[in-house]
């Protein structure tokens, strides 16, 4: 079989926890914190725009880039942060960020350059890291900054063929928002090596400490910085698969000519201009659920012995630290699956920085994360004999 298809593919790893994933799935009545797929709904206003839209007919292709309405809503809305992108040359829709993301790594990026990205990172990069052999050079965010990078390694991460530093602020797995000083060193490192930002900023509006900025606002910044944004978390419509990439006319120009159909449906187009244009009450409610579930279950965490969990400042993951209960993210996953059905994920999936920790997903109300916090007393305890 090995005979067909792309090599890239086939020589792709596998992730350290497949095994652990396929014992979920065989796995009855599991409480399961792993995907970041809150147990809101999307808002009543958002799904009556595209009944109504495909009522109206909203049902043919739709623009190449997506509608210039659209477009425009989402230049306004990114403008809050500092920037001034042309709703015409420079935003463009995709189905949900993933492809946009992948879009992003293709066009802008040769295969074998070397990257520069914060550790912990998103797991959903890896596959692409990975279809396309970049040599990472990972900055840590250590648990005990609070998970923030020491800025003066930046620096020293730089490679001959270094072209991109990836962020993800607020970050997945950690929370980090990262502040004003940490941005202008990735600017000031951007800008001396004539390298391009990657900038995920789909967790923009789920800050509970400090305040989300934009590098692509920084002076210099918007001919090199690319921007992620979703509509997934922000209005819980994870299932929608709607996204957008906001950069330069010259840089979108390429990233355009990548020939994928990522273009989203016409009605959730739709749905989408509703939702930002329409009331933002339940994107509020949604933060403050977040950050009581955040509150709730960080304190109960931290009352376990072997276990602290820094309190996040952004998303909605915690990101405990487990070591003093079992070395092994994965092992710790499984026991805490087979004694107690509760699955998150181990901490590894997240690039080695994240050895020791596990990902808890805010996804489900504080009844069930107290039984998630009561499988872990359990687990602990048990471990420690
Ligand atoms: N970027 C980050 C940091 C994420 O955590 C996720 C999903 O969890 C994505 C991108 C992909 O989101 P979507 O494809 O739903 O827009």
């Amino acid at each position: 079989m090995r005979r067909f298809g792309d090599p890239r593919l086939w020589e792709m790893e596998t992730p350290v926890y497949r095994r652990f994933l396929s014992k979920v799935r065989r796995t009855e009545g599991v409480l399961s914190l792993l995907a970041g797929d809150p147990d809101f709904e999307t808002p009543r206003h958002i799904r009556e725009a595209a009944i109504q839209a495909i009522e109206e007919g909203w049902t043919h292709y739709p623009a190449w880039d997506g509608y210039l309405d659209l477009r425009t809503a989402l230049a306004e809305y990114h403008s809050r942060y500092g920037t001034d992108w042309s709703p015409e040359s420079e935003v463009r829709l995709y189905s949900g960020s993933t492809p946009a993301l992948f879009t992003c790594f293709l066009s802008l990026l040769r295969r074998g350059d070397s990257i520069i990205v914060f550790e912990p990172y998103y797991m959903g990069y890896s596959p692409v890291f990975n279809y396309m052999d970049l040599k990472l050079s990972t900055i840590s965010l250590k648990e005990e900054e609070g998970f923030h990078p020491d800025v003066d390694e930046l620096k020293e991460a730089i490679k001959s063929k270094t072209r991109m530093i990836v962020l993800c602020t607020p970050n997945n797995p950690t929370g980090t928002v990262y502040n004003e000083e940490e941005l202008k060193a990735v600017r000031d490192l951007a800008l001396d090596h004539d390298l391009l930002v990657l900038s995920d900023e789909i967790y923009d509006q789920f800050v509970y400490e400090g305040k989300h900025r934009s590098v692509a606002a920084l002076p210099d910044m918007r001919e090199r910085t690319v921007v992620i944004l979703s509509f997934s978390k922000t209005f819980a419509m994870t299932g929608w698969r709607l996204g957008a990439v906001l950069a330069d006319k010259e840089v979108l120009s390429l990233i355009r000519r990548v020939p994928i159909g990522g273009r989203p449906a016409a009605f959730i187009q739709r749905a989408g201009l509703a939702a930002l244009q329409g009331s933002w009450e339940s994107v509020e409610r949604f933060r403050e659920k977040f950050k009581r579930r955040r509150d709730h279950l960080a304190k109960r965490l931290n009352e376990i012995d072997g276990i602290s969990c820094v309190l996040p400042e952004g998303a909605f993951y915690l990101f405990p630290n487990i070591s003093g209960v079992c070395k092994s993210s994965v092992e710790f996953c499984e026991g805490l699956l087979e004694g107690k059905r509760v699955a998150v994920y181990p901490g590894v999936a997240y690039g080695k920085t994240g050895e020791g920790h596990v990902r808890i997903a805010l996804v489900k109300p504080i009844s069930e994360l107290d039984r998630c916090a009561e499988a872990f007393e359990k687990y602990a305890r048990r471990q420690r004999g």
